[in-house]
């Protein structure tokens, strides 16, 4: 009888061993089997006009459509990857550039020297990417244009691939930043060249492991043309500034230089906004200058003072007389609606974009911002010696302010703010990270 009872008793054991080591094969298993690792890399400063016509020429076939990719204003890359990377808790930059003014300390701080400290990854957005080339390695990517930048994107992207497919990240995050360099110095058909070898690359990948989601993306666009410096400095000079490496001096300004971009950040005493935006509304090259206080941002063009204002959640437009930025709209209305009704506009986005430009992305927000014309830059004097600027970005336009973003899964919305984009790219939860 007790032999009985033991029998009975091992018997049931063995059944509750046998359940719990399926069980436990199956909460082992399902995390992996259920969700498709996905690879998203950004290709910083790809255009989507620039990725789109490649794309109908027969690359990246096995991504859909892409989607255009709305930076803030300016549109660089700080304050973009900023807005992308925010639900993943990335910093606030401390600059739009590497080069940038902080308020507390009253002096330039950062520069291309700061591309050599392990500060330029640490803290910031870049940390958050699965792969992102050390400090150093991305200084030297910039050293024997354009030719370092193509090198360093194919070696970036290389590297970051071989990191995925040794990886078990879910959803692995890879960077390549002189792609950017690349359309700067190098122009369209090298950067054609570079996008059809990470094309090539991932096709592969794609053979191999089909069950892996691929997502593309950029921070913003990239104007390909001819360009002239334009000299916003001259303007403040005229009217009566100095230029300063800080602010302690009345009647002075400090102007960060940096890379060669379509805006100009300007950095003057309270008491001098107005003024200086008045003239620099004036100078050769500027399309407008803006300003932010309190709760109204002012866009001065040659002289014709437009408004944006805040009543509730809505946000209005008076524009001077004609509109300077021609959205054809006024009146007040949620930031939804003005992303809707003008996101396909020359200046896409505008009216959300001027709002956030000093609010949302740096720790260091600029007095003034200056949006260049097509064909002006601004930046640093050094970096013309080293290579002839073949395309830029940073101002409000749709050509230097739009990039892309595609993916192997599905189609994506025409249209998505750089603040929606990782929402869209991951929307499973359990795929974050
Ligand atoms: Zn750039």
């Amino acid at each position: 009888m007790e032999g009985g009872v033991q029998n009975i008793k091992k018997a049931v054991e063995g059944i509750v061993c046998a359940v719990l080591l399926v069980l436990t094969f199956i909460l082992e298993i399902q995390p992996s089997s259920a969700i498709a690792r996905h690879l998203v890399v950004c290709l910083d400063g790809v255009s989507f006009s620039e990725f789109r016509d490649l794309q109908a020429t027969g690359a990246f076939r096995f991504l859909r459509s892409p989607s255009q990719v709305i930076s803030p204003f300016p549109s660089l890359t700080n304050p973009a990857m900023v807005e992308i990377l925010r639900p993943l808790g990335s910093p606030l930059a401390r600059g739009y550039e590497d080069t940038y003014y902080s308020w507390e300390k009253d002096r330039i701080l950062g520069g291309f020297i700061s591309r050599f400290r392990e500060d330029f990854i640490r803290g910031t957005f870049r940390e958050l990417f699965h792969f992102h080339p050390s400090a150093v390695e991305s200084a030297l990517e910039y050293v024997f244009p354009p030719w370092s930048c193509e090198r360093a994107a194919r070696l970036d992207f290389q590297r970051g691939l071989e990191r995925f497919k040794s990886s078990k990240v879910a959803t692995f995050l890879l960077y390549v930043g002189p792609t950017d360099c690349v359309a700067h110095t190098g122009g369209a058909p090298r950067l054609r060249k570079t996008l059809h070898f990470v094309d090539r690359e991932l096709a592969k990948l794609k053979r191999e492991q089909p069950e892996t989601v691929i997502s593309l993306f950029s921070d913003h666009g990239n104007e390909f043309g001819s360009y002239r410096r334009a000299d916003p400095a001259s303007a403040l000079e005229g009217v009566g500034f100095q230029q300063a490496p800080d602010l302690k001096s009345k009647n002075t300004f400090v102007m960060p230089a940096y890379g060669l971009v379509g805006a100009v950040v300007v950095f003057v005493g309270e008491q001098d906004v107005e003024k200086t935006a008045l003239a620099l509304s004036h100078a050769e090259g500027v399309a407008f200058s803006s300003f932010t206080r309190g709760e109204r941002v002012t866009l001065i063009e040659a002289g014709r003072i437009s408004e944006i204002s805040k009543r509730g959640e809505r946000l209005g437009y008076v524009p001077a007389d004609p509109d300077p930025l021609q959205l054809g709209i006024t009146g007040f209305y949620l930031p939804q609606q003005w992303f809707e009704f003008t996101k396909n506009h020359y200046y896409a986005d505008a009216i959300n974009r001027l709002w956030q430009s000093s609010r949302t992305d740096v720790l260091n927000p600029a007095s003034l911002i200056v949006s260049l014309k097509p064909g002006f830059y601004f930046g640093s004097r050094l970096l013309d010696i080293f290579a002839s600027l073949k395309s830029t970005h940073g101002n409000l336009n749709q050509e230097q302010s739009a990039g892309f973003a595609a993916t192997s899964r599905t189609d994506l919305p025409t249209h998505v703010s750089a603040g929606s984009l990782w929402k869209v790219l991951v929307p499973n939860a359990a795929e974050q990270r």
